[in-house]
């Protein structure tokens, strides 16, 4: 995939109006729907910044959570969840629509950034148009939830104009979201100039260097629960990476592939083939394939089973692999510790039970001790850099959990694809 696309410092933007795609899909509290953390928010400043300094009329947007865009659909959705057809309501679809709101973010924002930030009542109707019509350079207006519009998600061309029409620029700056194909993510792009923000910028840039033209050594360390959710990326790793390192739960299924007894630890039975054949193209392409040679094991799944270090091709019967052990955990770190780059996704154990928590404790500490140009791609693993305090000593942790994953898979993402070359 081509990384290098233009990007707001590229064009010229004093007097248009731009139509910025930010993710704001930020959480919040169950009840009182209050902004748990606005980590997000925070992180959109720098481009809306740069875009109001520099004359540009911003109209922001965003997804927040998984609306139903229909009644129809609110309906499935409630039916799957065990609901009486005849017991929902329109209203009950209409509050639920209500509790994800761009509204409160709107306000944050506002906040943040110390100047009004207007908010339109829908994302590409009349109160929008009025408004975004309005807009004059160095003000800024949000748009109510995208997927509040069926096409959103579908990706419809009709949408996406009528999106496109509220402005005159397109700039992609949600990485969380750059892998989707919806209307205001990619499809847009066919009729706007598009370039990405800073914060996409700085993703492409970064990620793009460390698979294109890493710092060698290139080790890879990859967890987590499934080896299915990573397939792609231990393929795309294997044609790049000097060393990969597998732990958590999906390392079971590799020693069981080869003839190791693993107890009750996770296993994905179906894909124990596929575990042996990237042992073998591993060896073919003179790339480490490092496993867990010890397994802090327990009897049961709990935050307070008694841990007991055992053989990782030796489980006992009554027993499932936790966390990597000691011996792992000192493997593991040294590898780390001489490499030149170091890309991390997913955690070495059950890291949410503390008892467990070592191996990705560990692991954390030896990237932001390593001096190495050191990536750490969302989800847990950069929850755990966060908690653990290492995560200003991390070059670069990723803002999207999934588009991150499918970037190592070497995947082409829509929401980047649609962007102008340099
Ligand atoms: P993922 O979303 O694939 O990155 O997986 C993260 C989850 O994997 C976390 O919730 C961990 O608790 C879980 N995990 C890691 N190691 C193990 C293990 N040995 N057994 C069960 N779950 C694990």
């Amino acid at each position: 995939m081509n990384y290098n696309k233009k990007t707001v410092c590229d064009i010229d933007i004093k007097g248009k109006k731009v139509l910025l795609r930010c993710d704001f899909n930020v959480p919040q509290d169950k009840v009182t729907g209050e902004i748990t953390s606005d980590k997000r928010i925070v992180a959109a400043l720098p481009t809306i910044r740069y875009l109001l300094d520099n004359g540009a009329a911003v109209i922001a947007c965003s997804h927040l959570g998984k609306p139903a865009a229909t009644f129809d659909s609110y309906v499935k959705k409630q039916v799957e969840k065990g609901k009486d057809p005849a017991s929902v309501t329109e209203e009950s679809w209409k509050k639920s629509l209500k509790k994800l709101t761009l509204a409160p973010i709107a306000k944050r924002l506002s906040e943040l950034l110390g100047q009004e930030v207007i908010f339109a009542a829908d994302v590409a109707g009349e109160d929008a148009r009025a408004k975004a019509a309005a807009l004059k350079g160095g003000e800024i207006m949000l748009l109510e939830n995208t997927r509040f519009e069926k096409g959103e998600t579908k990706n419809d061309p009709v949408f996406a104009q009528k999106l496109a029409s509220l402005a005159e620029v397109y700039v992609s700056d949600a990485f969380g979201t750059v892998h989707r194909a919806h209307a205001s993510t990619a499809g847009v792009a066919a009729y706007l100039p598009a370039v990405s923000g800073l914060l996409v910028a700085k993703e492409l840039d970064v990620m793009g260097k460390a698979l294109d033209e890493p710092k060698r050594p290139f080790v890879a360390v990859l967890g987590g629960a499934k080896v299915s959710d990573k397939i792609g990326v231990i393929n795309n790793l294997l044609e790049k990476a000097d060393t990969i390192i597998i732990g958590g739960g999906m390392a079971y299924t590799f020693a069981k592939a080869q003839g190791g007894e693993i107890g009750k630890s996770l296993l994905e039975a179906d894909k124990m083939d596929y575990a042996l054949e990237m042992i073998e193209k591993a060896k073919a392409k003179g790339v480490k394939l490092l496993l867990p040679t010890d397994t802090l094991a327990a009897k049961e799944f709990s935050a307070d089973a008694q841990p007991a270090t055992v053989d990782a091709m030796k489980i006992p019967e009554d027993m499932m692999g936790m966390d990597i052990g000691p011996e792992t955990v000192k493997a593991f770190c040294a590898a780390v510790s001489g490499a030149g780059t170091i890309v991390w996704n997913g955690p070495m154990g059950v890291f949410e039970f503390p008892a467990f928590a070592n191996g990705t404790k560990a692991m954390a500490k030896a990237l932001a001790e390593s001096g190495a140009v050191t990536i750490i791609g969302g989800g847990d693993s950069a929850a755990a850099a966060e908690q653990l305090g290492f995560a200003d000593k991390i070059t670069h942790i990723s803002t999207g959990g999934g588009a991150s994953l499918e970037f190592l898979e070497g995947l082409e993402l829509p929401g980047v694809a649609c962007l102008l070359d340099k």
